[in-house]
């Protein structure tokens, strides 16, 4: 079997780059399993196209980064050394490094330095080639994810309530998404009347009212290091507005049929055409302001981003959230959000709760 550093071996080296170099995050956990802590202490794999890797890590990490399961070697500095010295003896004759995306800009100036002779090029798009299509197990955790956020979406009727501010309403949500399973919660949002017209509004005080429409979207990442990622749409008791009700059907219709669309063969951008097309027809182009989706993986934004202008072919294995919305400034928003991942002919749903408005009975 093809390990993920030998692929990303072939990958690196078909661009022409002779080493890799990672720091923490979601790339060096993608390709090692180790989930290291962004310190300001060194860490970072070191990954020639032609040889063996290296995990270079400060003396007091070395047990942690052993206990994570890596298999090659492990080669720690201590507290005083120079740990961009270490890597450029690591490095060797190697001319063109492919430091990571997300290095801090002090370390790949200090790695520049400690290398004057080599060229630095951007390795982000090495490891995205391999992180954009997912593997079976990848998909069950994407699934398992799924199943953990609509849990928490079927009880947020029963703390949604007229009189309880946006804060108190997502505290509870915030507890029930580490209850069902998450290890951390990544974001709560809770928005309210007019506070669901910005998109990433997350929570305030605003007390809601009885017949605002509430967006809530919320996400956490699973013990597996996979993210969830799902928007409902609730109204606190009372009657909603007609005019939003008649947005809602065509929001509704819009995210229907996107997901009827979305297959492997279809462009990125024409998933996010075929949503679009009926918002701005009913008249409500100017009202949808972002793309209709991102990529899901260990991080909740990634490759590929379901946006006009994105050519990329869908291929089975890719992830990513379908999440049209319509956003009336000073009255409300709305915004319907399922994560998919395509497969052979077609795509498979990770979120399944209802996506009608959904009335809370209070
Ligand atoms: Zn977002
Ligand atoms: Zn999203
Ligand atoms: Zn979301």
């Amino acid at each position: 079997m093809t390990t993920r550093l030998e692929r990303a071996q072939e990958i690196a080296g078909s661009k022409g780059i002779d080493t890799l170099v990672i720091t923490p995050g979601a790339d060096l956990r993608y390709l090692t399993g180790y989930a290291a802590l962004p310190l300001e202490r060194l860490t970072c794999l070191i990954l020639p196209t032609n040889g063996e890797p290296t995990l270079v890590v400060p003396a007091l990490e070395k047990s942690a980064a052993a206990a994570s399961g890596i298999s090659f070697e492990i080669v720690s500095w201590a507290e005083t050394d120079n740990p961009f010295a270490l890597v450029a003896r690591l490095v060797g004759s190697a001319r063109t490094i492919g430091i990571d995306d997300h290095m801090w800009a002090s370390r790949a100036f200090a790695l520049a330095k400690a290398m004057p002779a080599a060229n630095q090029v951007l390795a982000g798009s090495v490891v995205q080639e391999l992180r954009i299509r997912k593997d079976q197990a990848e998909i069950d955790s994407l699934r398992e994810a799924g199943a953990a956020i609509d849990r928490v979406h079927r009880q947020v009727a029963q703390w949604l309530r007229p009189g309880r501010t946006e804060r108190e309403v997502g505290a509870d949500i915030a507890r029930a998404i580490v209850e069902e399973g998450h290890e951390t919660v990544d974001f709560v949002i809770v928005g309210s009347g007019p506070n669901g017209a910005s998109p990433h509004h997350e929570l305030s005080d605003r007390v809601i009212e009885s017949g605002d429409p509430v967006v809530v979207d919320i996400g956490g990442t699973m013990p597996s290091g996979y993210c969830s990622d799902s928007t409902r749409n609730y109204l606190a008791g009372g009657e909603a507005p007609a005019d939003y009700v008649k947005a809602y059907a065509i929001l509704a219709d819009a995210q229907s049929a996107q997901r009827a669309y979305a297959r492997p063969g279809v462009t990125a951008e024409s998933v996010d055409s075929v949503g679009r097309d009926i918002i701005a027809a009913a008249g409500y182009g100017e009202q949808f302001m972002h793309r209709t989706g991102h990529g899901i993986g260990q991080e909740t934004h990634e490759e590929p981003y379901i946006v006009a202008g994105n050519t990329l072919i869908l291929e089975e294995g890719m992830a990513f959230s379908i999440e049209p919305g319509i956003y009336l400034e000073g009255l409300y928003g709305a915004r319907i959000e399922d994560i998919v991942v395509c497969t052979a002919d077609g795509i498979e749903c990770f979120n399944n709760t209802p996506r009608e408005l959904l009335h809370v009975e209070v």
